[in-house]
């Protein structure tokens, strides 16, 4: 018996699609994808997706799970159910954990605890430095052998340009992508939030720009020295869109997410010293959102990725100068994008190649299309559902959102990995 999921509007850039189609999954993959009618119903579950947009299950290539170690804030259980919840079918999840993920044995662990949670697939990314130091490279062979995808010291940079380029190399020669959290730590300094009229107002030490924009200038030479491939996470600053623009246009081998935040927020959201909106890098002004929104239009910024990043209130419900960086993201990522359809900067097409198609092709996993033969990982999504986003509905541990009490316009309904469907929206779902 198959399952039938019908008449949903189906949206796959990868495939160039935006039309209404049948889908039947059997044996966890898509075995059709047709015009509507053209699967005789009998034998099959049904499941009513008409009034629905159907893709290919969105991937988030930026996560903090926060297992090993700070299970308190979030586990690989509770963040796949949070994920599950988002639309995501697959999750990469940052090293920064404790032990950090430099070794084949913390990132086996990390694959086991996901396979018995039953959830999206996890993907590991793993440390580019042993324990994240920034001194001494982790064995990159070891760490793909065991399921690595990628390799990021996220949280804080390779400040050694030496070292970065020596990661470059080695990367390379296990065709890894670097991630690279690019900061210039000494432009940072003691700063808190941006460096702009707000943080003088405030009377916060601030974060220039150029702290953001000088280490991806850096990073973006050493791409090109040793033509190895280069991710740059969490942009923010309209400085560095326009470098990663140029280094583009030259040939240069460098993709690059931002996260909803810094098109949905700026530096005014700190007022009242509102720790849920402290991260690093900081939320920046009107003009960075600006050109944010231009990158993502424009494709030099290739993905959406959410930067969830799980704290208890511990640590955030301190003085501004003492609180956590990040906010948690995997919930209201889809919502948030779906602003960007809704104001015309994005079609839907291209938001679901920022969520699906991008990150599967820069880090080389399944997923990212709905073609015949494929595990079948799908998202459903309806677009009308008007909501308001409660921090006490969430699946994550944790509650540092800036978005509590947002109203939003759409929302996953289903969520399938390999034909498992691992969440659903209970009153939208019509199964026959
Ligand atoms: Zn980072």
């Amino acid at each position: 018996m198959g399952l039938l999921l019908r008449g949903g509007l189906v949206i796959d850039p990868a495939q160039a699609l935006e039309a209404a189609r049948d889908i039947l999954i059997e044996d966890g993959r898509l075995m059709a994808l047709v015009a509507p009618g053209s699967v005789t119903e009998a034998g099959h579950r049904v499941i009513e997706a008409a009034d629905f947009v159907v893709c290919p299950g969105l991937i988030d290539m930026h996560t903090h799970l926060r297992e090993p170690g700070q299970e308190y804030k979030e586990t690989i259980a509770t963040g796949g159910q949070a994920a599950a919840a988002g639309g995501f079918t697959a999750i990469a999840c940052m090293p920064n954990t404790i032990p950090v993920n430099d070794s084949a044995t913390v990132t086996r662990f990390i694959l086991e605890k996901a396979a018995q949670a039953k959830g999206p697939r996890v993907y590991p990314v793993a440390a580019i430095s042993q324990g994240s130091r920034g001194e001494v490279l982790a064995e990159y062979g070891e760490l793909k052998a065991a399921g690595a995808v990628a390799l990021s010291d996220d949280g804080r940079p390779v400040s050694n340009s030496q070292l970065m380029r020596r990661a470059l190399e080695y990367a390379h020669t296990f065709d890894l992508p670097i991630i690279s959290h690019s900061e210039d730590l000494a432009l940072t300094g003691n700063g808190v939030m941006h460096e702009g009229i707000v943080s003088l107002q405030m009377g916060l030490r601030g974060i220039p720009a150029a702290a953001e924009e000088t280490a991806i200038f850096r990073d973006v030479a050493l791409a090109r020295l040793t033509g190895a491939r280069l991710h740059i996470a969490h942009v923010s600053t309209a400085g560095s869109v326009e470098i990663i623009r140029q280094a583009k246009a030259a040939g240069t081998q460098v993709t690059a997410e931002t996260a909803p935040h810094y098109f949905s927020l700026t530096d005014e959201a700190v007022r009242g010293f509102n720790t849920n909106a402290k991260m690093s890098p900081p939320l920046r002004t009107a003009t960075d959102v600006a050109a944010i929104k231009k990158g993502l239009a424009d494709g030099t910024l290739d993905c959406i990725a959410t930067d969830h990043a799980p704290h208890s209130s511990l640590e955030k419900e301190v003085e501004f100068d003492q609180a956590a960086n990040g906010i948690i993201g995997l919930e209201t990522a889809l919502g948030l994008s779906l602003n960007l359809v809704w104001e015309g900067v994005l079609t839907l097409s291209q938001m679901v190649a920022k969520l699906s198609a991008n990150p599967a092709r820069i880090l080389r996993v399944p997923g990212g299309t709905l073609q015949v033969g494929k595990p079948a990982d799908i998202s459903v999504i309806d677009l009308n559902h008007a909501w308001t986003v409660d921090v006490q509905q969430f699946k994550s541990k944790s509650r540092n959102c800036p978005f509590h009490g947002w109203q939003l316009t759409g929302k996953p309904v289903l969520t399938m990995v390999g034909g498992e469907i691992i969440y659903k929206l209970k009153e939208l779902i019509f199964m026959l």
